[in-house]
């Protein structure tokens, strides 16, 4: 290293501190994953859940907050996943093609929009079906540019949708939400909450069921650990400033 930089000459003391300056802002950026809960956690070496697709706010031209939104149809409860797969390819088939904007999603990211005010959500952490695997906020998308007043587009998506067996946020009336699908197996909240796990048809059709909600639901929660640590952070220095 030393060679390397004396053969730079009256160069070297620049290099060496732009080197310093370098590592240290790729460490800035460096990913540091948030440390695991201790009961929770057996396999900590199982990163799938950092590698799932995610947004950053303004990707689709709206102001969706800070912390980040899981986009990947593999953080969706298996059955609801298969729907929306459908959804996609069945607008796909019609010329419509749409962009998942958030799937899962953290009470922490629940309460950032509840922070944001009533046209974001009327819920907060916990009461989403988001937080379940359940729910999923899709836009239609024409020329790369997401259609959120396309309100003709909505309706066609939304018929799609509902012929499929999904609840359409397009039909309510109070936060009229048309990119919202989700689907609960007739469960409510309340059952949600208490872990009840909602029933389906053809569910032999996933032999692999429980495993594969219990290794879901090991991916949400360290997507909970992590955001919760990120809002914790925010909070500390947004009080710092104050
Ligand atoms: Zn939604």
């Amino acid at each position: 290293m030393l060679s390397a930089l004396a053969s730079h000459g009256q160069l070297a003391p620049y290099n060496q501190e732009h080197t310093w300056l370098m590592e240290e802002l790729t460490h800035s950026f460096t990913y540091q994953a948030a440390p695991l809960p201790p009961n929770d956690f057996v396999d900590n070496t199982d990163d799938t859940w950092l590698k799932w697709t995610t947004v950053s706010n303004y990707h689709f031209g709206k102001d969706r907050g800070d912390l980040t939104m899981i986009a990947d149809l593999s953080a969706l409860h298996p059955y609801f996943r298969d729907q929306i797969i459908q959804l996609i390819k069945t607008c796909k088939a019609k010329g419509i093609t749409l962009a998942v904007v958030e799937s899962f999603r953290t009470s922490s990211k629940q309460n950032e929009y509840k922070s944001m005010g009533e046209k974001y959500t009327r819920s907060k952490g916990g009461r989403s079906k988001h937080q379940y695997g359940l729910a999923i906020d899709l836009v239609p998308i024409v020329d790369s540019v997401a259609q959120w007043h396309n309100k003709a587009l909505w309706k066609r998506v939304g018929i799609v949708g509902e012929q499929l067996g999904l609840r359409w946020g397009g039909r309510w009336r109070h936060l009229y939400d048309p990119g919202h699908f989700e689907w609960t197996g007739g469960l409510s909240m309340t059952q949600l909450a208490n872990g009840e796990q909602p029933s389906f048809p053809n569910a032999n059709k996933y032999p692999c069921l429980e495993e594969d909600l219990n290794l879901l639901k090991k991916y949400w929660n360290a997507w909970e650990n992590e955001q919760a640590t990120i809002s914790r952070k925010e909070a500390t220095t947004a009080t710092q400033l104050q």
